[in-house]
């Protein structure tokens, strides 16, 4: 694996849900420190888009290769499934994902949520994984509040002590659908905040997103999806300055 291998390769997805067909071949390639947006209307295909790169959905046709490791599918009457339940596993492990709606564990605190997965799917030592906890829920401004539940925090604190938790496995690629879209309005930037500075850092991200600023400011790729295909992509500046799709034209007008 040369430094040119990609973190992610998605190459023409496709996925069917019984007769509808939600993702017509959609391919994306993220290399380190890319941080690709991927835009678009609601039903468009963006969570099921991530939910196949992360598995949590079986492409019905396409490859994945995480870091040069390719995933492997084979059929069982007609249907396609991984043939390595333990490969999965791993992969998903790799692909931290952030979803809208925090997901954490509500009978746990926000510091044993974050070392949840480090110990018992990474088999951490458990002091390990606290000193690394203490300093991430810092990292993202929630140092005072390890000991909280979740119901007793506000929505961007949760999601923020959701990010906590996804860097906590130490991801090769991080992805966020609409990290930001249950959150009250003046609670967005915090969560923000925090994903520029991942971005800055370096880290592989890719993101679902509502917010166009965010999407111009900070990713250096932009996907826009409509109807399961790939509508139109490429540098923030062309995608939102001079886009060739008049689909894209109209789904920026209201926002600009
Ligand atoms: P987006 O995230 O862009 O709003 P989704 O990926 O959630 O879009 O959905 C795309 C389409 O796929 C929608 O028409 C949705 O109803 C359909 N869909 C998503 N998940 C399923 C599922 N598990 N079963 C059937 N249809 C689904
Ligand atoms: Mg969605």
């Amino acid at each position: 694996m040369g430094p040119d291998t990609p973190q992610l390769l998605a190459t023409n997805i496709h996925k069917t849900f019984g007769s509808h067909e939600v993702l017509k071949g959609l391919s994306l390639e993220a290399h380190k420190g890319d941080v690709i947006s991927l835009i678009g209307s609601s039903g468009s295909g963006k969570s099921t888009f991530l939910r196949c790169i992360n598995l949590l959905e079986i492409p019905t046709i396409g490859e994945l290769t995480v870091h040069g490791e390719e995933i492997h599918f084979r059929e069982i009457r007609g249907e396609r499934v991984p043939v390595n339940s333990r490969q999965v596993q791993r992969i998903r492990a790799r692909l931290a994902m952030v979803f809208q709606s925090f997901n954490l564990w509500s009978h746990m605190t926000i510091l044993e949520n974050v070392i949840e997965a480090p110990v018992h799917v990474l088999g951490k030592n458990k002091k390990e994984a606290i000193e690394q906890a203490e300093a991430l829920l810092d990292r993202v401004g929630l140092h005072e509040r390890k000991h909280y539940y979740p119901a007793h925090m506000s929505g961007g604190q949760q999601q923020r002590a959701a990010i906590a938790r996804a860097l906590a496995m130490d991801p090769e690629v991080m992805l966020f659908d609409e990290p930001t879209s249950a959150l009250d309005p003046e609670l967005v930037g915090e969560v923000l905040k925090v994903m520029r500075s991942l971005a800055e850092e370096g880290r592989t991200m890719i993101v679902v997103t509502h917010e166009m600023d965010f999407a111009r400011d900070v990713s250096n790729h932009v996907m826009f999806l409509h109807q399961g295909k790939i509508e139109e992509q490429g540098a923030p500046a062309k995608v939102f300055d001079h886009p060739d799709s008049e689909r894209m034209r109209q789904f920026l007008a209201p926002k600009y």
